[in-house]
């Protein structure tokens, strides 16, 4: 059976383009691929073509793979850094119920920044002292919802914040993080940084107010200081944006040290990239040394004692665990483009149009034919700028096959939409041979469940 590669010398002279492979072999084997004997594709021993029964997408999960991100962000720091380290899967990047019983069951805790996603971390058994709460403007119900549950922290993000915070009634002293600015360029998307000038997400460091909220914050009778946190964007692959932040927020404890203020625990936030070409396990793995050495060595530096560390990772726990198939409809021939439209697109995936994001793809039901043309992937909403894949080499397409599109676990099914009146799709969880769908595919009916006719 011919399975086409990235390195592959004929195909690559063929079609002189690197869009249009499978993925790279390595990779596509550690994240649970194989073909079967009818050339369809598998994920953990689980035809794909048998999963896409009608005409909507299929969110795909590999359950295995995310337990074992998680295993390996636990392991890692355990082994690089001498203090407590606690990890929250950011649930934002991926969360329905069966996630949230993962990470329950994985013995991690879980980064929330909604009364939403709290109410399923709570439904899902996870713990208070195992919830983090972020949001850059938690409302009155929100910050009361995570004092009656007695979260481990809930991460403050203004001055006006922290007021509402203290106008509540305590039963118990509350947790608090401030989250601040490190201010410094990150190598990713515009969109996906968060720790530059005029970040709309938390205090800058710069600014006197910041130390004076510490201040008040660690001497409030309500609560109890735990720390700094720092976020600086999503999918960075580029570590020295870590050691630029990790040395300005460093420089800042001894700054706080100076006046009195030493912290429990550091919380860096998420952000790590995912790369296609490698798994996401070596990733992780090189991620942690990195930043616990940087910690450790700035501590030295700065005189600093060594926190405890908090981590948040969010896509790099889902986003290779994740593909999405598609049934092919249409297939369209204009202006010198072939386009193939797929029953889904800006409405299941928000990421193109947000983030130009380029995925990767192959047809599922035709793994052994070569990719010899090239198309233009487009969903069905009523939008230009509904594009899934801007350029990619397929084998012939044909109304009914099914695209597999690959690395769509974080962040698409979090912002899933009803554009046009499209059904959400359904999540199926795949483990050894073996599958369960965690959420149900709406009906029409679903569509208007909240409406109400007008007499
Ligand atoms: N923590 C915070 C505060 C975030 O805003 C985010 C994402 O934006 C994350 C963690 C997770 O980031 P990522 O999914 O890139 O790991």
């Amino acid at each position: 059976m011919t399975i086409f590669f990235k390195q592959d010398p004929v195909i690559q002279c063929v079609c002189r383009y690197d869009t249009f492979v499978i993925m790279y072999p390595d990779t596509y084997k550690e994240l649970g691929f194989s073909i079967n004997q009818k050339a369809h594709l598998e994920l953990n021993g689980v035809d794909l073509t048998t999963i896409i029964t009608n005409d909507r997408p299929v969110y795909v999960v590999n359950e295995l793979l995310i337990r074992q991100h998680l295993h390996v962000y636990r392991q890692t720091f355990q082994k690089f850094y001498p203090k407590s380290t606690s990890i929250f899967y950011a649930s934002k990047a991926f969360l329905n119920l069966g996630m949230a019983n993962i990470v329950q069951q994985e013995a991690v805790g879980l980064d929330v920044c909604s009364e939403g996603e709290l109410f399923i971390a709570k439904l899902a058994g996870i713990s208070g002292q195992n919830i983090l709460m972020h949001g850059n403007n938690k409302s009155r119900t929100e910050l009361q919802a995570a004092l009656d549950a007695k979260i481990y922290a809930i991460v403050i993000d203004s001055v006006s914040e922290f007021d509402l915070l203290e106008s509540l009634s305590f039963t118990n002293r509350a947790s608090v993080m401030l989250r601040v600015n490190p201010i410094i360029d990150v190598d990713t998307h515009p969109a996906m940084a968060t720790g530059i000038y005029k970040s709309k997400f938390g205090l800058p460091l710069d600014d006197n107010r910041t130390t004076d909220l510490i201040m008040r914050m660690s001497k409030s009778t309500n609560v109890f200081f735990k720390g700094i946190h720092f976020h600086i964007g999503s999918q960075i692959l580029n570590l020295k944006a870590y050691t630029e932040a990790i040395d300005a927020v460093i420089r800042y404890l001894s700054l706080l040290q100076k006046q009195g203020i030493t912290i429990d625990t550091l919380d860096i936030g998420g952000g790590l990239g995912v790369d296609e070409q490698e798994s996401t396990i070596k990733t992780i793995e090189r991620f942690s040394k990195h930043v616990c050495s940087e910690i450790i060595e700035r501590c030295r530096q700065y005189e600093v004692p060594l926190p405890k560390l908090a981590i948040e990772p969010g896509r790099s726990v889902v986003s290779q665990a994740g593909c999405t198939l598609y049934r092919i409809g249409h297939v369209k021939e204009s202006d010198g483009l072939t386009f193939l439209a797929v029953h889904g697109g800006m409405s299941d995936n928000m990421r193109v149009a947000l983030y130009q994001i380029k995925y990767n793809a192959c047809v599922a039901n035709k793994m052994n034919q070569a990719p010899i043309k090239n198309y233009k992937v487009v969903g069905n909403c009523c939008e230009s700028g509904d594009i899934l894949i801007e350029n990619i080499f397929l084998p012939e397409c044909k109304s009914g096959d099914v695209l597999v599109v690959f690395n769509t676990g974080a962040y698409s099914h979090s912002m899933v939409n009803q554009y046009n009146k499209h059904a959400m799709p359904g999540v199926v969880f795949m483990k050894n041979n073996d599958y369960v769908w965690t959420t149900k595919p709406q009906k029409l009916e679903d569509l208007v469940q909240y409406d109400t006719q007008l007499q």
